[in-house]
């Protein structure tokens, strides 16, 4: 990827501390289990308090540092609201915790909020329905490999220890225009990464909180899962981008989950679109003999996967698949209890550009 984009911070402010990106908005970060080391989180002044925007994994040491970052950064006002963008582990996590000890409103999307609640329920379910292991066993996934998956437990899972999810909320949809302070912010949703993303937008402050819907580095993950086996999520991740691309001026500062603050949103934007459509163009090119979904993954991934990452590389891959069987460019049929995936758009062989993809990536990101 080869998009200009303009980091204004070098680096995240400490673990405790909170930074001015601008007049009434702060950015901090917390620890993160995986390789990405932390997520980007944000606070909002408004007349009476400070909103928190996104509230970071569950865990003993993301919960310590949040009385430490409060007393630092809010001047002796309290905490007024919580948004969570998304029902990720990492932006919901201490979500029971700070509605509990602050007593506070908070706010989340439909989709997303009830998604959250079902939180965990998904693959290490003891309830884990025969649906489930027949997606991962028409992908290619042996019965061994399945069963290791449904005995782990990852620092996502929620713990009987933890403070319950919220269990109230405030709706937020798209198109809501809510006055913070001084300022006007408009909710704008999203869907691919998650059912119904919430991005703030405040076109005055020229400023975007992305959550993970746009992130400057990595690729979100875009995910079919065994809880919805047919779902289609890549093409309302690419509808997103193109709604986004619409309504966002080129000249706003990117405050997003992961990695570091930016502007060049509009390039960014169309170096994701094109992202996945070459990461489809090799999947068609590779899939004129047909395939099963497990043997496609090195052609998107660079390293051997393993555990949890081959489960989410998995996903990923059946999600592009998915969106060319919409496209009617990819056919899939059932064979001896596999999936088998065949390209089968006539147009392909003047398409096809096997020598110029980009490369590979290492592994799926678990954002
Ligand atoms: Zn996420």
């Amino acid at each position: 990827m080869t998009a200009t984009l303009t980091y204004p911070y070098d680096a995240p402010p400490e673990f405790g501390t909170a930074m001015e990106v601008a007049p009434g908005v702060k950015w901090l970060k917390m620890p993160l289990p995986m390789s990405l080391k932390y997520i980007n989180l944000y606070l909002i002044e408004e007349d009476d308090g400070w909103i928190i925007v996104d509230t970071g994994i569950r865990g003993d040491e993301t919960r310590d540092l949040w009385p430490k970052v409060l007393e630092q950064a809010l001047n002796g006002k309290p905490v007024s609201r919580i948004i969570c963008t998304h029902m990720h582990p990492d932006h919901t996590g201490q979500a029971g915790y700070l509605y509990e000890t602050h007593k506070v409103p908070f706010y989340m999307s439909f989709g997303e909020y009830y998604m959250a609640k079902t939180m965990g329920m998904m693959m290490m379910s003891s309830n884990a329905s025969w649906q489930m292991s027949e997606y991962f066993l028409r992908a290619g996934v042996t019965q061994a490999f399945l069963d290791e998956m449904r005995d782990m437990r990852s620092s996502f899972t929620p713990a009987p220890e933890d403070i319950p999810f919220p269990g109230s909320y405030v709706r937020l949809q798209d198109g809501d225009e809510l006055t913070f302070g001084k300022y006007n912010w408009q909710i704008i949703t999203g869907n691919g990464h998650s059912p119904e993303h919430v991005c703030l937008y405040c076109p005055e402050l020229r400023i975007f909180i992305s959550g993970d819907q746009i992130l400057p580095v990595i690729t979100s993950n875009v995910s079919v899962h065994p809880t919805e086996p047919e779902a289609n999520p890549m093409i309302g991740w690419l509808e997103s981008h193109e709604k986004l691309k619409g309504l966002l001026p080129d000249d706003l500062l990117v405050l997003p989950a992961h990695n570091l603050p930016f502007y060049g949103v509009q390039a960014r934007l169309q170096e994701l679109i094109d992202h996945h459509e070459d990461r489809m163009l090799i999947l068609e090119e590779n899939c004129v003999e047909p395939q099963i979904a497990v043997d496609l993954l090195p052609h998107l991934f660079a390293r051997v996967l393993e555990g949890p990452t081959k489960m989410m590389a998995l996903g990923e891959c059946i999600a592009h698949l998915h969106c060319l069987m919409t496209r009617n460019r990819i056919a899939r049929t059932l064979v001896d209890g596999l999936y088998m995936y065949q390209s089968i758009d006539p147009t392909l062989a003047t398409r096809a550009k096997p020598d110029q993809h980009e490369a590979p990536d290492d592994v799926p990101v678990m954002v």
